[in-house]
């Protein structure tokens, strides 16, 4: 039996708030919201990082990902949504399976854009950015 615990919750070995589910994902409401309505999209295949699922996991993942914003906007009334994925510890990530956090946002809730998680932009040297886009690209 696996240990991890939102492999469990896709195979409903433990309970959660299941709002949606298609062949290979499934999404259930976060148990701390940030704010309400908060839901979380995962593969039911269990992978650790954004670049480790299947591309026919990631491609379920993004499609209910799509489907529970619509919900949250026509059904919650969000006029705006968060979306984001914590990749890596480095990046804050806790549960070490991938989720997709939605997060349903208000006009003037006071939380800014995902910017505000960084006090200033990178310092770039002179030609800096072409040479990330270089080691990016291979080019
Ligand atoms: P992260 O920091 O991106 O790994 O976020 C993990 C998220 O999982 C947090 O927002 C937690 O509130 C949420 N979480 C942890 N355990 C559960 C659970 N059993 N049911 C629902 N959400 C959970
Ligand atoms: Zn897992």
């Amino acid at each position: 039996m696996t240990t991890c615990i939102f492999c469990r919750i896709a195979a409903r070995e433990i309970p959660s708030e299941k709002v949606g589910e298609n062949d290979g994902a499934f999404a259930f409401l976060d148990i701390k919201p940030l704010t309400k309505g908060h839901v979380l999209v995962i593969p039911k295949q269990h992978a650790e990082r954004f670049a480790d699922m299947p591309r026919d996991s990631a491609l379920a993942v993004m499609e209910l990902a799509q489907e529970m914003v619509v919900r949250q906007s026509r059904r919650l009334g969000a006029p705006g949504v968060t979306i984001a994925v914590n990749d890596g510890r480095a990046a804050g990530q806790e549960v070490m399976h991938v989720h997709v956090h939605l997060v349903p946002r208000a006009e003037g809730d006071g939380h800014g854009p995902i910017h505000h998680l960084f006090q200033e932009h990178a310092k770039l040297k002179d030609g800096e950015l072409g040479e990330i886009r270089a080691k990016l690209t291979g080019k």
